[in-house]
């Protein structure tokens, strides 16, 4: 296991111990709201918050879910450690936030009532838009009481992800987060202009995200990565006593691609979220009904399907599948051994994904019987 040292996470901008004039004693739970707007009616909209507090000071971490208000499963995976009695802080604050957009919540919606994508205001405007508002509100409370951040996503709308974290390398903390939180795919860029993870990043709470699953969803393993993910964070900053639990592979994404449909017609899957594939292997056939037309889609390297679309029926150019290049140093075929070993939470995860979608191969219209995810 390895330790986050101390120097390298700063003190939050303010204080952790009282909230909005309520003392947060330490080493208790503390439920608190935060304000963000008020509705058309004119009543007050409140995000529900809950503050663990440990018994000796340290780092301060936010965990987020339901930016998109449709994005349920991290809002499922912070339901876990709300109702984990045995989450004992030792040290530090652990600021735990299910619903973060609630008005995109309550209309099952990505977006807030303006159409506007909250994940695009921060850090915010308190005389700016809606939106504007209450990216400055999160901002000022959550983000400036913390030192790290953790923000759970998931796939867009008829699509899904399997489990990645994104994070900007270039910030050696928010670097360290992404290997400690222990997911197998992580995806290097600095995040959208705007976005939580970026915008707290700047302001010095380096922050990293997971993408994981499928909107208004929550899936049992994709809920299990991210506690594990949590929690190991919690360990490697001795907020939690624990041991790290890491898959024994780990690759860095650089470059990943969308491959999309040339012609409007059915798919047919040849691969599942998660999988490893070679450079010009076929990753969906789409053909016309009747089945006389067929375009084979293939892949442009040898990487790993990050994202698929779930929706069998396409137009041209509509997206097909999310590929992460793997390059020479990127561990593919180590993490694809890795992997078939029995029961590891990754194996289960792609087995789970890939019950969304009808996966056969282009020889034998069976599923494939050479892999090993489809055994069990
Ligand atoms: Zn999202």
């Amino acid at each position: 296991m390895s330790i986050i040292p101390d120097h390298k996470w700063r003190a939050p901008a303010k204080p952790i111990d009282t909230w909005r004039g309520k003392k947060i004693p330490r080493n208790e739970r503390s439920n608190v709201f935060l304000p963000v707007s008020e509705s058309y009616s004119g009543i007050s909209l409140k995000i529900p918050i809950q503050i663990h507090r440990g018994v000796e000071d340290g780092p301060v971490v936010f965990v987020t879910a339901a930016l998109h208000g449709d994005e349920l499963n991290g809002t499922g995976a912070i339901r876990e450690l709300i109702c984990d009695d045995n989450l004992k802080l030792l040290r530090g604050a652990l600021i735990l936030v299910p619903i973060l957009n609630l008005l995109a919540f309550d209309r099952h919606s990505r977006y807030l009532p303006d159409r506007r994508d909250l994940n695009r205001f921060f850090p915010g405007s308190n005389k700016g838009s809606l939106t504007a508002r209450i990216a400055h509100k999160i901002s000022s409370e959550i983000v400036a009481r913390a030192s790290i951040g953790i923000d759970l996503h998931t796939a867009s709308v008829r699509r899904t992800n399997y489990p990645n974290v994104r994070a900007d390398l270039s910030n050696p903390l928010a670097k360290q987060l992404a290997i400690e939180f222990g997911s197998e795919v992580i995806l290097s860029n600095p995040g959208p202009e705007g976005s939580l993870r970026a915008e707290a990043t700047k302001l010095g709470v380096p922050t990293i995200v997971m993408e994981g699953g499928e909107v208004w969803k929550v899936e049992p393993a994709i809920v299990a990565t991210a506690v594990r993910g949590i929690k190991n964070i919690l360990c490697s900053l001795q907020m939690i006593d624990g041991n790290v639990d890491r898959p024994d592979t780990q690759v860095v994404i650089k470059t990943t691609k969308w491959i999309r449909a040339n012609r409007g017609g059915f798919l047919q899957f040849h691969v599942r979220p998660g999988q490893i594939v070679e450079q010009h292997q076929p990753l969906a056939t789409n053909t016309s009904l009747l089945g006389q037309e067929k375009n084979v889609l293939l892949s442009p390297f040898t990487g790993v399907v990050l994202g698929m679309t779930t929706l069998p029926a396409v137009s041209p150019g509509e997206p097909i599948c999310h590929i992460g290049q793997l390059d020479h140093d990127s561990h593919g075929l180590e993490l694809l051994g890795n992997r078939a070993e029995a029961k590891s939470l990754e194996r289960r995860t792609v087995k789970d994904l890939a019950s969304n979608v009808l996966v056969k191969s282009m020889e034998t219209g069976l599923p494939p019987a050479n892999d090993p995810h489809s055994k069990t």
